[in-house]
């Protein structure tokens, strides 16, 4: 399988050059030249397999390279037991029409981890194919989630380093703890002041500065990403959409072959990109909902065509999805138009902060997603609401999706059955979920949710107070790139 940029399909890639590189030299992202399918023979075959071996068969169709038997062994190291339920991404049934798709039963509870476990057995085979000398360092921009579940993946994993910046009071006290004391010889963490998109920002700068890398070459270490625009981050997620879709079909609630929506709380876009990827491989999808919070950027670029982040960013109660700037949206704008005009996008997005799609695309897009937002009482409210009625609780981010899901279904009269897409743990965002439920805050909202709830709090969350502070940092956004070369000193 050969992989483009966005910004340049005439250049060739391997997949172990793509995931090696991160981020195209040109600035794009990678995508497959081809994406493979699927018929329903494959998808029989697929129900009777439990989720390791479902990984090894949908990966295995994007990575020739790359040996069956290598396969196996990234899945018995990524999905073990590291995560504390045997199914890894569980489906649990709301009623007969719809269910969630738990994706935190990871080391870090939140969804990132489904992809970041893989990710270092990507990498660094990536990089053993490649013959690349060096060490490599990841620096990571994380709202919240994917800096912890990255630190926990690359940690004390030979030839690598990690670095992590995280926006100064963008993160919940539970993430700014899981990171601040992070184990492990090869990693760094830091502040940075600002918001998401300007530690984003920062790191893609740092990215795009070619006397850095030299210099940073010359020391025996390049930088790769494994932010969402890694290519080895996003193909572990489609496997969880076939997976949800063939449990479905399990229960018997649903015919091989008939329709599934999936709403999907959003931030980055790539969450909802790998479900696509599925759906167009052949699984039978019906739409997808783009689900976000205050910062309804793809709410209106879904519902219009005109991508606008000149807008006021909101800090909601779910940061993970706070973001203005969704990178993996180029690569669905590249695989429904071209590499040109996906390169004019960028660029006007970067010179005047926003783009108008041409109404094809517009026509394009909407003949398979549908959007909507709620603000941070409709997410409270859907939190309480569903504990109360169905005894389910949810995290801040997956009730965002609950909401826009029963939105959508209101408006739309669309009664297919449909996954909500669970991105966290309630724990993790204990304090807000306890005052969800009516209850008064908590010295220790860990331990009140699991009185309020009458369920345990996830063993990786358990004793987070009584760590070590390993890293109090923080920097301006000028300082971001000295913190680096600090840091491989
Ligand atoms: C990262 C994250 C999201 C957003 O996912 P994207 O792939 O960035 O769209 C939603 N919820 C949680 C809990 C997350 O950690």
């Amino acid at each position: 399988m050969q992989y483009f940029s966005t910004r340049n399909d005439r250049l060739i890639h391997t997949a172990a050059q793509a995931m090696a590189m991160g981020i195209a030299p040109d600035g794009g992202l990678f995508v497959p030249a081809q994406i493979p399918t699927v018929d329903n023979a494959f998808l029989r075959c697929l129900a009777g397999l439990d989720y390791r071996a479902r990984a090894v068969e949908i990966m295995g169709l994007y990575l020739e390279e790359f040996t069956r038997e290598e396969l196996e062994g990234f899945v018995t190291a990524a999905y073990a037991d590291n995560f504390d339920d045997p199914a890894v991404a569980p489906l649990r049934f709301l009623d007969d029409d719809t269910a969630f798709l738990e994706l935190w039963h990871g080391p870090t509870c939140a969804f990132k981890d489904m992809a970041l476990q893989m990710l270092p057995h990507l990498l660094t085979a990536s990089l053993r194919k490649t013959g690349e000398q060096r060490g490599v360092c990841i620096l990571v921009a994380t709202s919240g989630d994917t800096g912890k579940a990255a630190l926990e993946g690359f940690r004390d994993v030979p030839g690598t380093r990690i670095f992590v910046f995280y926006p100064d009071g963008g993160v919940s006290r539970i993430q700014r703890l899981q990171m601040v004391t992070q184990a492990g010889d090869n990693v760094g963490v830091c502040a940075v002041r600002g918001n998401f998109d300007d530690a984003q920002t920062g790191v893609k700068k740092i990215f795009g500065d070619a006397a850095f890398a030299a210099e940073l070459s010359a020391r025996g270490w390049f930088l790769s990403s494994a932010n969402s625009i890694n290519w080895g981050r996003l193909l572990p997620q489609i496997v969880y959409y076939f997976s949800a879709y063939l449990d479905y079909v399990n229960s018997g609630k649903l015919e091989l072959g008939q329709k599934l929506n999936f709403c999907v709380p959003t931030g980055n876009f790539g969450n909802i990109l790998a479900g696509w990827f599925a759906a167009r491989m052949g699984l039978p999808v019906g739409r997808f909902v783009c689900a976000s919070n205050a910062n309804n950027v793809l709410t209106e670029f879904l519902n219009t065509g005109y991508y606008n982040k000149n807008r006021p960013f909101h800090t909601t109660i779910s940061p993970s999805m706070d973001i203005l700037v969704s990178s993996n949206l180029e690569r669905l704008l590249y695989l429904l138009t071209d590499d040109r005009r996906t390169r004019d996008y960028m660029a006007l997005l970067n010179a005047a902060g926003g783009y108008r799609v041409e109404p094809e695309t517009l026509a394009a897009l909407q003949a398979q997603f549908s959007a909507g937002c709620c603000d941070d009482r409709e997410t409270m409210d859907t939190i309480g609401r569903v504990f109360r009625d169905k005894g389910y609780l949810m995290d801040t981010h997956t009730a965002v999706a609950a909401k826009v899901l029963a939105d959508y279904r209101r408006d739309s009269g669309d009664g297919t059955p449909a996954v909500v897409v669970s991105t966290a743990s309630p724990f993790k965002f204990a304090a807000d979920v306890l005052g969800a439920l009516g209850q008064p805050p908590a010295e220790d909202p860990l331990r009140a949710l699991a009185l309020a709830s009458g369920q345990p709090v996830p063993r990786p969350l358990q004793g987070l107070e009584d760590r070590e502070l390993r890293f109090p940092g923080v920097t301006e956004r000028e300082g971001m790139q000295e913190t680096v070369s600090a840091f491989l000193r």
